[in-house]
C-alpha cells in the first residue's frame, strides 16, 4: 500500500537505534537449552509473558527457538505461565 508507505515516511528523521547484538547469536548458542531457566527468564516480564523482540534484541532464528524453549519449560512446570 503505497499510501501507508508515504505517511510512514513523513514522520521521517527516524532516530538510528544502534541494533542490539542477539544475545544467542554472540553466545553462537544454536540450540536453546529449556532447563536453563536463570537465562529463559531474562527474556520473560515481570508477569512472565515473553518478551518481543525488539525489547531483547533477539534475531529472527533464536527468536523461535526461545518461544519453543520457553513453551517446553512451561510445560514442564520451569516456568510459570502467568505471574499475577
Ligand atoms: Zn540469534
Amino acid at each position: 500500500m503505497p499510501e501507508k508507505q508515504e505517511r510512514e515516511n513523513r514522520r521521517g528523521n527516524r532516530r538510528i537505534i544502534k541494533k542490539k547484538a542477539c544475545a544467542f547469536c554472540v553466545d553462537k548458542v544454536e540450540d536453546i537449552d529449556y532447563k536453563d531457566v536463570a537465562k529463559l527468564r531474562r527474556f520473560l516480564s515481570e508477569r512472565a509473558k515473553i518478551l518481543p523482540r525488539r525489547a531483547t534484541g533477539t534475531c529472527a532464528q533464536h527468536q523461535r527457538k526461545l518461544t519453543t524453549a520457553l513453551k517446553r519449560a512451561r510445560h514442564l512446570a520451569l516456568l510459570p505461565f502467568s505471574n499475577d
